[in-house]
């Protein structure tokens, strides 16, 4: 090995870029492997989330759910191997709705996500019922699948600070959040242990010698620098169709733009034991009268008297007396040019903290006067159909391990579990092919596009 030659350049050091450097080093032993970035590891998006998981996913088909347990497992393995040092817990995904015209859909989803491999069902409909309520803290012993609530005496003995006419709740159990840093640099010293080199420089041309990946070239801190290699990862996180442009690759991603709202929860409106709680009813903003009729004759707030989608979610943050929420509301869909620095919604904090209102009415509390509310995110690069890529590019060497969308963090290990097997040769598991580029070739496939349904974004 020199500085100028290696086994594998990955290209970007975010979440999918260290995770694909340690499956590579250390999981499937590739040696010399170059991990390049313009900027530091893990601080473009890979920093900027919400830090959830969750193996709650829609079909159409099994793929996704089989991908998330795999993801977890690995994750579970990691947490174990490290004392858990990035602080995985289980509290799961708690659906919520006061629309009894919902009720049904709940106890379907429920039965769907048994049969698509999410865990068994169990339905809670008497107070007398054995639900049990997630710990706090740790991952070990707990169990997956869901519990339907739809008991009002029920919901109010465990979930008293949820809106009061509440009628059903779907609590996901293999489901909760970690500190996605943690993770992060975890993977990145175990890389690293394994001889992954970290160069600071942004990736500017992948070169071809009769039609294979030969040499990427870098405009590195030092100065340029050409690296002579086989094999190439597109790792890329928003910019991961520019990269692919490098090798005359058109990559059917977007990117749209979210924010996570935090807030010094000082009146203690979310209990700090709380799960991730989600309102899956759509939303109108509370407004006094007064600020009604206002916002009615201003055309630029209008908007703000209008049908929110449903979706608005929120999660305590921090351990021991971290009074945080964090708050994520994924109402604007738009797709968009990736631009840094990102600028959102001066209106999203408040946005987020009215919606949450309804879910929560204890966050009422601060509408009079809103609290300090910090706002950071980025873009979630997606395929249409919300599906991940990691796989073989069309040119011979090449890869990409990109479009983690808004969850990127919770997929990152089964994504770079895939791309390693695919660089290695190593067996790879059968529902793999969801997730490789080649899938767009299939007219089968193309035509599932078109009735897809629910992509599962949150
Ligand atoms: C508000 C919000 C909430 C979220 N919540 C969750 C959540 O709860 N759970 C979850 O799992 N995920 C969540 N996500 C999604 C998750 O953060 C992303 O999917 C993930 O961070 C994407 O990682 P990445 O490595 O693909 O991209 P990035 O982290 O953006 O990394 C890409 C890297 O590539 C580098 N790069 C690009 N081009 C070049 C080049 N030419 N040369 C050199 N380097 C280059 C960039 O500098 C960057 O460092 C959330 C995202 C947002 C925005």
């Amino acid at each position: 090995m020199s500085a100028r030659t290696a086994e594998v350049v990955v290209c970007g050091a975010g979440i999918a870029g260290v995770a694909a450097a340690y499956h590579l080093a250390a999981r499937h032993g590739v040696r010399d492997v170059v991990l390049v970035d313009e900027r530091p590891p893990l601080s473009l998006t890979s920093d900027k989330s919400a830090e959830c998981y969750r193996n709650w996913w829609p079909g159409p088909d099994e793929a996704m759910v089989a991908a998330m347990n795999r993801s977890i497992d690995l994750l579970e393995e990691l947490a174990r191997e490290t004392d858990n040092v990035f602080r995985m817990n289980r509290r799961g995904y708690l659906f919520a709705t006061a629309d009894p015209a919902r009720v049904p859909d709940y106890l379907r989803r429920a039965e769907e996500g048994a049969r698509l491999g999410s865990g068994p069902v169990r339905i809670h409909a008497g107070a007398a019922s054995d639900y049990r309520p997630a710990p706090a803290d740790g991952f070990e012993g707990e169990p997956a699948g869901v519990d339907v609530i739809t008991d009002a005496a029920l919901i109010r003995r465990h979930f008293p600070w949820l809106a009061a006419d509440t009628v059903a709740l779907l609590h996901a159990r293999r489901c909760g959040w970690f500190s996605g840093q943690q993770l992060g640099m975890c993977m990145l010293e175990r890389a690293r242990d394994k001889g992954v080199r970290l160069v600071e420089g942004r990736v500017e041309a992948v070169e071809t010698t009769g039609g294979r990946v030969s040499a990427v070239r870098i405009a590195a801190r030092e100065g340029p620098l050409t690296i002579a290699t086989p094999r190439f990862v597109d790792a890329a996180g928003p910019f991961v169709k520019d990269v692919a442009r490098l090798l005359g690759v058109e990559l059917p991603v977007f990117c749209e733009r979210h924010a996570k709202v935090a807030l010094n929860d000082a009146l203690g409106a979310m209990p700090r034991s709380a799960p991730m709680t989600i309102w899956t009813d759509p939303v109108r903003l509370p407004w006094s009268d007064e600020e009604r009729a206002e916002l009615a004759l201003a055309p630029e707030h209008r908007r703000l008297l209008d049908e929110f989608p449903a979706g608005v979610h929120g999660r305590p943050e921090g351990a021991g007396d971290s009074p945080v929420v964090l708050l994520v509301w994924t109402y604007d869909v738009e797709p968009v040019e990736p631009t840094f620095p990102v600028s959102f919604d001066p209106a999203y904090a408040e946005i987020a903290l009215r919606g949450m209102s309804r879910m929560v009415p204890a966050f009422e509390r601060y509408l009079a006067r809103l609290p300090r509310c910090f706002v950071d995110g980025g873009y979630y690069t997606k395929t249409r159909e919300n599906r991940f890529l990691a796989g073989p590019l069309p040119v011979e060497g090449a890869y990409v391990i990109g479009a983690l969308s808004g969850y990127g963090l919770m997929s990152s290990n089964v994504a770079a579990d895939l791309l390693a097997a695919h660089v290695t040769g190593a067996p790879l598991p059968p529902w793999a092919s969801a997730f490789r580029l080649e899938r767009y070739e299939d007219p089968g496939y193309q035509a599932l596009l078109e009735r897809w349904g629910d992509s599962g974004q949150l």
